[in-house]
């Protein structure tokens, strides 16, 4: 892509005046959204109301249950030009909402056979608040739009339910980016981890890959005062969690970029003088490259299937890949600093990069995309000592929001300008 330098346009001065008078809008969304949180691929309420509103706009288009329940606007601009998308998730997270507020959740969910507590832990009530404003005010200003813009509302971002398909996978294959296909995605994140008046930005990988590992060790149960008549798979599972130690830490070129490889769950055995047959084991593996991430892959599943030939059991390891790494393109990331800094002045930062993984990275792998982070601690408290995202006391400083709605909004215009202008 080759993109013009990036300057102000007058177009940018009327958005920042319609986005100044939606503040009180959007939070009244954002507070409705955040009272009536819904989990992945059950986001019915929600994306009735985002399509009603992009309806209610004049958009050219809204399609609806697309990868269950999700939405797809299109907004034509008056003038011609290419396309733009800009993407809000939806979905609400199973942890019960501990945050003292007048609209703090109280919904109550069905997740995986389990009742749960439902709340928008991970602030996706304020992405979905901050893309309706601006779909509102480029809706307004749509006669000076230099091409379209793809409004892209996908759901289940944290996993849809077990057994389900969902979320931006799910969106990309039944053809949200086509007809028409953007050649720039946009997407931010709300994060307790910066202050109000933040925005955090990377160019290249940024987020992590996400991969689900399990392993199966097999042995031959057996009477615990006899461990030779059988095959122990509980001293195989813990020398398979010292093995794995060794993946990161001797194999991985530590230079280039950082890996983990958790286990976080293993399960055997019910009392003490019984060797089982069998332990389950549950891990994650995060990169930030898809080759490493693929040799990670061999190293976990040869060692482990190693060291269960080694104790005369066999370990069966199951690597299943979630999300890819979150790349921001670096031409596209360069070319928009100077918007990103003109919305959000010294509040501009480069973050360092985040382990947590994000579905976002199944659009950038069809066009050129950024994501980008925006703070939400209210000043005077240290974003630090914040409750993270997914915290049952995760709390939004609303305060935060605007900056969302100028960031996308600009980051669109400016990007149409200049890629119309290039070409
Ligand atoms: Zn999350
Ligand atoms: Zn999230």
């Amino acid at each position: 892509m080759s993109l013009a330098p990036i300057t102000a346009s007058s177009l940018a001065a009327a958005l920042d005046d319609s986005i100044a008078g939606i503040e009180a809008q959007v939070i009244a969304w954002r507070r409705d959204l955040h009272a009536h949180p819904e989990l992945g691929n059950r986001e019915f309420r929600t994306a009735g109301i985002v399509a009603e509103h992009l309806k209610s706009l004049g958009f050219d288009e809204v399609r609806t249950g697309v990868a269950h329940t999700g939405v797809v606007g299109l907004l034509k601009g008056g003038q011609p030009g290419p396309v733009v998308a800009l993407r809000a998730d939806m979905d609400a997270m199973p942890v019960t909402e501990e945050v003292d507020l007048p609209f703090a959740s109280k919904a109550k969910g069905e997740w995986n056979g389990e009742t749960v507590g439902v709340m928008h832990a991970c602030g996706h009530d304020c992405h979905v608040a901050i893309l309706m404003g601006v779909a509102q005010v480029l809706a307004r200003h749509r006669a000076q739009l230099k091409g379209s813009v793809k409004f892209i509302f996908p759901p289940a971002e944290e996993m849809p339910p077990a057994g389900d398909d969902g979320g931006a996978r799910m969106m990309v294959a039944e053809g949200a980016l086509e007809n028409p296909t953007p050649r720039a995605i946009f997407g931010l994140h709300v994060t307790s981890q910066q202050a109000t008046g933040t925005l955090g930005y990377r160019p290249g990988p940024t987020m992590a890959s996400s991969d689900k590992l399990r392993i199966d060790v097999h042995g031959s149960q057996t009477h615990g005062a006899a461990p030779w008549k059988g095959v122990d798979p509980i001293v195989t599972a813990a020398q398979v969690v010292l093995g794995l130690q060794t993946v990161v830490s001797r194999t991985v070129n530590l230079t280039e970029e950082p890996a983990v490889v958790t286990i976080g769950a293993i399960r055997g055995g019910v009392r003490e003088n019984i060797i089982p047959e069998h332990v389950e084991m549950r891990g994650t593996i995060r990169t930030f490259n898809e080759q490493m991430r693929d040799d990670i892959h061999e190293r976990v599943t040869t060692l482990a299937e190693a060291i269960g030939r080694g104790n005369r059991a066999t370990c069966k390891v199951c690597i299943t890949k979630n999300y890819p790494v979150t790349v921001n393109d670096p031409k596209l990331t360069e070319a928009m600093v100077p918007t990103m800094r003109r919305v959000a002045g010294d509040g501009l930062t480069l973050v360092p990069k985040v382990t947590g993984s994000e579905d976002f990275s199944f659009f950038q792998r069809v066009v050129p995309g950024l994501f980008v982070f925006l703070g939400v601690t209210e000043a005077g408290r240290d974003p630090k000592k914040a409750a993270p995202n997914h915290s049952p006391r995760f709390k939004v400083d609303e305060a935060a929001l605007l900056l969302g709605v100028r960031t996308l909004a600009h980051l669109a215009c400016d990007w149409l300008e200049a890629e119309g202008a290039a070409r």
